[in-house]
């Protein structure tokens, strides 16, 4: 019997994650190297005070039947190890403005998301109805985005796709207070109004309208489970031990070396990280410069600086939606330009399930946009000896954050128990991430050709996986598994057999 072909990951975040299970099922011999001592990256969780609290994935969707998560869940075997609690069908992501104290409700399911929309603006019904229709129309284009096969590639999609999300929705209306409102969920997605291109806001739109919800309890089961899937098949994840350099011979890797000193081989590589990191652990004078430089060049999307705050028990009603609130409509497009006074532009806060029945919150957590630019005076430090002064400067972000809160709760001082709180230094040094990207590399209609990462790169034995690569979160980075998967497998025999398994 022929023997498995053996293939080494590296980075366990849900990229690796995906990728090692995919390829276990298929018969590979699968091994990821995780620098932390925790599996899952952005699936990671920590816990203060007893309190677990989630770091990287807040908010999903598409698990509802017929999702592309779901079915490829289930392929997998592993959709009944996950425990989730979809959002409020007439309210998954509420949104309140300061300025005229206004609420906007987005609703589940398009029918539902324009009447409710349509109640706001009734004059704009309609312009609300082609807009929904055209985010809807953009995501049939991408076959594999619905886990269909298809021979276009993401380049040669039409330039439809490739406009900016300011652009896209200009052209529906001119009413500028909807033109704001429909940007809102922006920071979903580091959108940039007239540089991001369109494909981005309509799919990760779509994916919440359809199916925004939450993991009861946390995210790391879905790691958990996705490990288990390797393991069964006799491949393992290795925590605790970094990938600290790669060996190229004749345009190929050669082996790698990890944190415990070994060398390892396998037949294909693929990295799950950041191309800058990746770049750092190779050979460089054995490289195509000029590829890897351009890699290492494209622009990052900013960071974030997120608030955990426990909760006294029973004191918070917990609320299953999503919440964003910014002073006035003008901030939608400009949480990333503040002074240290005006911060936080906009903040996004949850209350994450315990139970699928809680009544009250047991935590709040509060993500506000931050720049890297922002702790680049710490830039040299590492975590738990950044210095007095960086304790104080997270301090004072967190009195921000409340005070922001206050205007949505007035009362939220006496619930608070105690709060912690994590820099775009941490998210950098947790994950291993340029600049403590939020989502990676930068995706700008402008300069498509600087911004684009293909799975395959000039070393004829690595693949890429992961958020640099076409698009970030729970949706984008398991659907780049799967293209990279299909590298290895072949794209169209693996979606036909994830669809063969739902059927
Ligand atoms: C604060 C925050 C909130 C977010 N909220 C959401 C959300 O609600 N919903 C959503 O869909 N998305 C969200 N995202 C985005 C989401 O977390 C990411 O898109 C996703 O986790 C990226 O997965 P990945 O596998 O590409 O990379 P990562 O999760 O970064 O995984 C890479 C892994 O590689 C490891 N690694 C790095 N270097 C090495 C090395 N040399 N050797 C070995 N291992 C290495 C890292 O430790 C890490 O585990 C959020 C991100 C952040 C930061």
């Amino acid at each position: 019997m022929a023997s498995k072909q053996s293939i080494i990951i590296i980075g366990a975040g849900i990229g690796g994650l995906f990728c090692g299970a995919i390829l276990s099922k298929e018969g590979f011999s699968v091994k990821i190297f995780e620098k932390h001592n925790q599996i899952g990256g952005g699936l990671h969780q920590f816990q203060r005070e007893g309190v677990v609290f989630e770091t990287g994935i807040h908010v999903i969707g598409a698990f509802q039947p017929g999702g592309v998560l779901n079915r490829l869940c289930s392929y997998l075997g592993i959709l009944d190890k996950l425990s989730i609690l979809p959002e409020d069908d007439d309210c998954f992501e509420l949104f309140q403005i300061g300025s005229d104290q206004k609420e906007y409700r987005f609703a589940k399911g398009s029918e539902r998301f324009i009447e409710t929309l349509g109640k706001e603006f009734p004059e704009e019904k309609e312009n609300i109805t082609r807009y929904v229709q055209a985010l809807y129309a953009i995501c049939d284009t991408v076959k594999h985005y619905n886990l269909e096969y298809s021979e276009t590639s993401m380049r040669e999609y039409p330039d439809t796709l490739m406009q900016s999300v300011g652009d896209f929705i200009d052209s529906f209306t001119e009413n500028e207070r909807l033109r704001s409102v429909l940007g809102l969920a922006n920071p979903l997605y580091a959108g940039e109004q007239y540089k991001t291109p369109v494909y981005i806001h309509a799919f990760i739109s779509k994916f919440y309208i359809e199916g925004a919800g939450r993991f009861v309890g946390g995210s790391q089961q879905l790691a958990d489970a996705l490990t288990q899937v390797i393991r069964q098949s006799g491949g393992e994840v290795y925590a605790g031990n970094d990938v600290t350099h790669i060996e190229i011979e004749d345009k190929n890797i050669d082996h790698i070396v990890t944190a415990d000193g070994e060398k390892r081989r396998a037949d294909w590589y693929i990295s799950s990280i950041h191309p800058s990191s990746l770049f750092k652990l190779l050979d460089t004078s054995k490289l195509q410069r000029s590829y890897w430089t351009r890699i290492d060049a494209i622009p990052n999307s900013y960071s974030s600086f997120t608030l955990y705050i426990i909760l006294k028990p029973n004191t918070f009603p917990f609320f299953n939606y999503t919440g964003y609130y910014q002073d006035d409509y003008n901030m939608t497009w400009t949480h990333d330009e503040y002074t240290p006074d005006n911060w936080p532009k906009g903040m996004m806060y949850i209350t994450p399930p315990v139970t699928s029945h809680d009544t009250f919150a047991e935590k709040l957590i509060v993500n506000c946009i931050m720049n890297f630019e922002t702790v680049k005076q710490w830039e040299n430090t590492t975590t738990g000896k950044r210095g007095k002064d960086y304790e104080t400067f997270k301090q004072r972000c967190e009195q921000q954050i409340i005070k922001q809160l206050e205007k949505v709760f007035p009362d939220i001082r006496s619930s608070i128990q105690s709060v912690y709180s994590a820099s775009p230094l941490t998210i950098r040094d947790y994950y291993n991430r340029k600049e403590g990207a939020l989502y990676g590399a930068k995706k700008d209609c402008n300069n498509l050709a600087l911004s684009y990462i293909s799975v395959r790169t000039k070393l004829k034995n690595l693949l890429l996986t992961g958020q640099n690569v076409n698009l970030h979160g729970i949706l984008g980075v398991p659907l780049t598994a799967v293209t990279t998967c299909g590298e290895l497998i072949g794209l169209e025999d693996l979606l036909n057999k994830i669809n063969k398994a739902n059927l």
